[in-house]
C-alpha cells in the first residue's frame, strides 16, 4: 500500500477532478435542450437498401443511427429513431390513401415528424456508385427549403472534415426531403462500393465519428439560426 502526503493526494486528485468536469460538461450540455430530432435509419426489414457481399445498408444505417442518437441525447435532445430494430415501417403509415410498401414505409417515416411536433428531420444512408473510386459522405436537401439547406450545409461541413472534403450540400427530389415541413437533410455516410470505405463503414469506430460529425453539424445549424 502506497500513503500519500496530504499535498501528494490533493495533486493526485487534480487530474480527476478536471476529468470529471470535463466529462460532465460535455454531457450536459444542454444546447440542444427543448428540440424533438427524427434520425431516421434508412430502409430495414425486407428492404436491405444497397448491398454488397457480407454488407448491408441497412445495418450500417441503423448503428450510425443509434450512435447519433445517443450523442444528441448528451446535448439534451429528445430523439426518436424511426426504427430500433431491422424492420420497415410500412405498416406504420397512417395515412390509407398512401398505396405500395415501398411509398408507405417512406411516409411512415415522415408521419414521425407531426406525431411528435419534432424540430427536424435526419435521415440516414449508405451509398454505391458503378465506380469505385466514389467516396466520401454527400447530404441532400430540398431546393424549396432554405432552412434545410442551412442545415444540410451544417452537416455537410462537419462530414468533410473527416476526409478533408470540399463537397458541398446537393438539392434533391428525394421522398422524405420533398415531405418533410421541417428543416431536413438525408446523409448518404459514404460508398459500399469503395474498398476502402466499405471497411471504415463497417468500422464502429469510424462509425462513431461518422455520428460525432453528425451531431456537430445539427449544433453549428443550431448556432447559426437561433430561434
Ligand atoms: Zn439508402
Amino acid at each position: 500500500m502506497i500513503f500519500l502526503s496530504k499535498k501528494n493526494l490533493f495533486l493526485a486528485f487534480i487530474p480527476l477532478f478536471l476529468l470529471t468536469f470535463l466529462v460532465s460538461n460535455s454531457m450536459n450540455d444542454d444546447t440542444l435542450s427543448g428540440k424533438v430530432i427524427i434520425v431516421d435509419a434508412g430502409h430495414g426489414g425486407v428492404d436491405s437498401g444497397a448491398n454488397r457481399p457480407g454488407i448491408l445498408e441497412k445495418d450500417i444505417n441503423l448503428a450510425v443511427a443509434i450512435l447519433v442518437k445517443n450523442n444528441l441525447e448528451h446535448h439534451q435532445a429528445k430523439v426518436i429513431l424511426s426504427r430500433t430494430v431491422d424492420s420497415d415501417l410500412s405498416d406504420d403509415c397512417d395515412n390509407q390513401l398512401i398505396q405500395g410498401r415501398w411509398r408507405r414505409d417512406l411516409a411512415a417515416r415522415v408521419e414521425l415528424v407531426e406525431e411528435h411536433q419534432a424540430d427536424l428531420f435526419i435521415s440516414i444512408h449508405a451509398n454505391v456508385s458503378p465506380s469505385p473510386k466514389s467516396q466520401g459522405a454527400e447530404v441532400f436537401y430540398a431546393a424549396q427549403s432554405s432552412q434545410s439547406k442551412l442545415l444540410a450545409d451544417q452537416l455537410q461541413k462537419a462530414l468533410n472534415a473527416l476526409k478533408k472534403a470540399t463537397r458541398k450540400a446537393t438539392k434533391a427530389d428525394y421522398f422524405v426531403l420533398r415531405r418533410n415541413t421541417v428543416p431536413t437533410a438525408l446523409i448518404e455516410l459514404g460508398y459500399l462500393t469503395n474498398p476502402k470505405e466499405k471497411e471504415l463503414l463497417l468500422d464502429p469506430h469510424y462509425q462513431y465519428e461518422l455520428s460525432d460529425a453528425i451531431v456537430q453539424g445539427i449544433l453549428n445549424y443550431y448556432m447559426n439560426n437561433p430561434s
